[in-house]
Formats: structure tokens, C-alpha cells, sequence
């Protein structure tokens, strides 16, 4: 039996990444950005979750219909995008707030399991955000990235595989805590830990490497993909960035849809939800 392995899609603009340093010029292309990620599910017969930004479905509530009624799931990916590092309690529950109002606007009263924190940001600075998600119903986020490489995100030493996540210390787990964490896994070659299967790194690493240690993944458990639209389409706007920024936020874009192809040819996939047992 093939191992089942989780597809996020985080569904917002390409300006909001952190990289662009908070430019938000008013082109918008979500909806034609993540029709060509639908389009390829469809052909694979694949489902996935969407992390959706609340203001991407205030401006265009046709595209949360049609992820919807294709029977992907429905996410949260934060109402305006903001790492939880900018925010406070009282706003993160704010941002919750108008992303559950938006949704019911569009759908109707529907259930919102799992929560994705913009730029990996939840930590042991923002673990506040825990009880925010219980107290709105949330069942699991799917926020920790277990390496620190880089400098905006990382939570050295947290596990690598689904876990009840202590509301005292993100990397504990705690079979008593009402929510599940997804964290990010990364390929373990002896005490390194690459990550490989998600946003520049998928870019960045040649497919055969890709595969290889994907399915190296895949002989010890599943693993979590996620992949934002704006990565896929070739009309992403390009900005005057810093190196590094520019090398991160832009490397491999013509290629990464086709990579993304790839993997759905070769792996299986479902939803995060169905993964974790909570349909
Ligand atoms: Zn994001």
C-alpha cells in the first residue's frame, strides 16, 4: 500500500510574502494562480487542504465556492496574511474573527479544523496563539517548521511526525491537549535535516533529488507538501528584491508546477483533515 501523504495549498496573493517586505502593489491573481493548481487535482483525482487567506475570499468568494464544491478542505491561513509575530492575542482573535465571518458569508456554516500560521510564525513567542485556535474550534494547526535555517522561522527540536501539542512549550507533546500539530518533515540524512517537499526548497531541489528523498520520507512515514499558487504561474509579478529575497521568494518558478505535476503523478495525497482522522 502506498503511503498517503499531505497536500497543503496555502491560497493567497504573491505580495503576501514577507520577503516583499510588506509592498502590496493592487494586481491580483489568486483566483487564475490557484485555478491551474485545481485544474491539476482535478486530472489527478487528488484532494488537498487550502490554507486560505480571509482577505483573498473577501475578493473573491467564487474562488472559495469552487475549491469547496471540488471537495478539497477548507483552511485558515490568518485574515490579512500578518506573521502571528506581528500581531497580539487580541488580534490574532480579531483576524479570526472576520476570517470565520467570511467564510460563513460565502459557504454557509461550514467546519474549519486546521489552521496554518503565515511564514511558519508559531513558536514559543506566540504559542498565546494555541488557545485562540481551541476557544474558535479548531482541531489541528499546521504551523511548526522543526528546522531553523532561516531566519524568520524554525522550531529547532520539535517533533517531525503529527503530535498533540503542549499549550506550555510547542515542541512538547501532550496527550492531553485538544490539538493536534502537522509539522513540517524534513529528510533526515544522519543528524542533518534538509527540508525538501514545500515552497522554495521544492523550487530549488533537483527533481531527482526530490524523489529520492521523498520516498526515503515515505519508508518511515508520511510527509507534508505545501505549495503556494503563485509559485506555479508564470505571470507572478518579479520585484527589485535583495539577493537574498530575490533568490528565495523567485528561484525555479517556471519550472514548479510542472515539479508539482510530478509529484502528483508519483505520490498519493489527501487531505490534511483526512490524514489526521477528522472527518
Ligand atoms: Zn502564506
Amino acid at each position: 500500500m502506498p503511503v498517503i501523504n499531505a497536500l497543503a495549498i496555502d491560497t493567497e496573493e504573491w505580495f503576501h510574502s514577507e520577503l516583499l517586505g510588506g509592498q502590496r502593489p493592487p494586481i491580483f491573481q489568486a483566483p487564475e494562480a490557484t485555478q491551474q493548481v485545481l485544474d491539476l487535482l482535478d486530472r489527478y483525482q487528488t484532494k488537498g487542504t487550502f490554507f486560505i487567506v480571509g482577505e483573498v475570499a473577501e475578493r473573491h468568494p467564487d474562488l472559495v465556492r469552487s475549491i469547496f464544491e471540488r471537495g478539497h478542505e477548507i483552511g485558515c491561513h490568518g485574515f490579512s496574511h500578518h506573521p502571528l509575530w506581528k500581531l497580539s492575542e487580541d488580534l490574532f482573535r480579531e483576524e479570526l474573527k472576520r476570517f470565520h465571518s467570511t467564510v460563513e458569508g460565502i459557504l454557509g456554516k461550514v467546519s474549519i479544523k486546521g489552521f496554518r500560521a503565515p511564514s511558519f510564525s508559531l513558536d514559543n513567542r506566540t504559542k498565546w496563539a494555541l488557545k485562540v485556535l481551541i476557544d474558535y474550534g479548531y482541531q489541528y494547526d499546521a504551523s511548526i517548521f522543526p528546522v531553523k535555517l532561516n531566519p524568520l522561522y524554525g522550531v529547532s527540536g520539535a517533533p517531525m511526525q503529527p503530535y498533540r501539542i503542549s499549550l506550555e512549550d510547542v515542541r512538547k507533546e501532550d496527550p492531553h491537549s485538544p490539538l493536534m500539530e502537522f509539522p513540517f518533515c524534513p529528510l533526515k540524512i544522519g543528524r542533518l535535516k534538509i527540508p525538501i517537499s514545500g515552497g522554495f526548497y521544492l523550487r530549488a531541489l533537483p527533481l531527482p533529488f526530490l524523489m529520492w528523498g521523498l520516498r526515503k520520507i515515505n519508508r518511515g512515514q508520511p510527509f507534508l507538501v505545501y505549495f503556494h499558487p503563485w509559485e506555479g504561474y508564470d505571470r507572478t509579478p518579479r520585484f527589485k528584491l535583495p539577493l537574498f529575497n530575490r533568490v528565495i521568494s523567485y528561484y525555479g518558478i517556471s519550472s514548479a508546477l510542472k515539479k508539482f505535476e510530478f509529484l502528483l503523478k508519483h505520490f498519493k495525497f489527501a487531505r490534511m483533515d483526512q490524514i489526521l482522522g477528522l472527518t
